[in-house]
């Protein structure tokens, strides 16, 4: 028997880069998954549309998910937006936009996904975070303190609904080879310097890669780590490990 037979995921930002490597992975390993997104998939996927920061869309697409999947038994909230600048650098607009998605955006699905899980016998929600919520990296104020809010969402959630049986924990990628970074690289002044720049910052020495972080996802969703919440399992390329600090 597959390691997630029988259980039933829904995946947010599954349309691209981790969230599509997680929902390949829960699938090939067994579990049927479901992807909100804004965008579509590429995979066999249960496909719900919707935008993280809009209530209603979310409610009907966490339902519509659950209904077809017959219910909910895993979330993974991944869904995020990227920011570059100082907290001086960015407009409140930018501030409120991306603390909408990547913040509210976890508030609204999980809202939404809780009375599934709740009825669930191995309910686990894992959350996208960041080696940003404590790194202290340069230029990266707004997402820092998006990710920042992430991780204590996620020891906060975790205290709050263990008596229910609902674990939850985070994983805290380092810079990663997905479409959004390669977004961000074509149109550095100089991609190839840039890209190398980021990987000599992972003591790895190479970007971390999608499937990587999705295996991580995947090990704190499986009824395996029942013993494990509250905990952000860094998959950085041993930036955290070894206590080394970006450029
Ligand atoms: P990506 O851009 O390749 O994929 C993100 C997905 O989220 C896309 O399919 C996009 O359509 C969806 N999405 C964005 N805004 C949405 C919204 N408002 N509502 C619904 N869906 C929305 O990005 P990725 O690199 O795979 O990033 C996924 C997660 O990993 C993010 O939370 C990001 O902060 C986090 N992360 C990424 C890296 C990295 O280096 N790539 C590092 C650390 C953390």
């Amino acid at each position: 028997m597959a390691e997630f037979d029988g259980l039933r995921a829904l995946v947010t930002g599954g349309g691209s880069g981790i969230g599509l490597a997680t929902a390949t992975l829960l699938a090939e390993r067994g579990a049927q998954v479901a992807c909100l997104d804004i965008n579509a998939s590429d995979g066999p996927f249960v496909e719900v549309r919707a935008d993280v920061t809009d209530e209603e869309a979310v409610r009907a697409a966490v339902s519509r998910a659950a209904e077809q999947l017959g219910g909910l038994d895993i979330l993974v909230n991944n869904a995020g937006i990227g920011a570059a600048g100082t907290v001086e650098d960015n407009s409140y607009e930018e501030w409120s936009r991306v603390l909408d998605v990547n913040v509210l955006g976890v508030v609204r699905v999980t809202r939404a996904a809780l009375p599934h899980l709740r009825r669930s016998a191995h309910a686990a929600i894992v959350n996208t975070c960041s080696i940003a919520a404590t790194a202290g990296l340069p230029q990266r104020a707004l997402y820092s303190a998006s990710k920042g809010a992430i991780q204590s969402l996620t020891l906060a959630m975790a205290a709050d609904h263990i008596r229910e049986g609902i674990r939850v924990n985070c994983v805290n990628p380092g810079t990663a080879d997905t479409p959004w970074v390669r977004r961000l690289l074509d149109v550095a002044e100089d991609p190839a310097a840039e890209r190398a720049a980021l990987e000599s910052r992972q003591p790895t020495g190479r970007l971390v890669s999608a499937p990587e972080v999705a295996a991580a996802i995947a090990y704190l969703a499986s009824p395996l780590a029942g013993s494990t919440t509250g905990m952000a399992l860094a998959v950085d390329g041993g930036m955290q490990g070894l206590r080394l600090r970006p450029r």
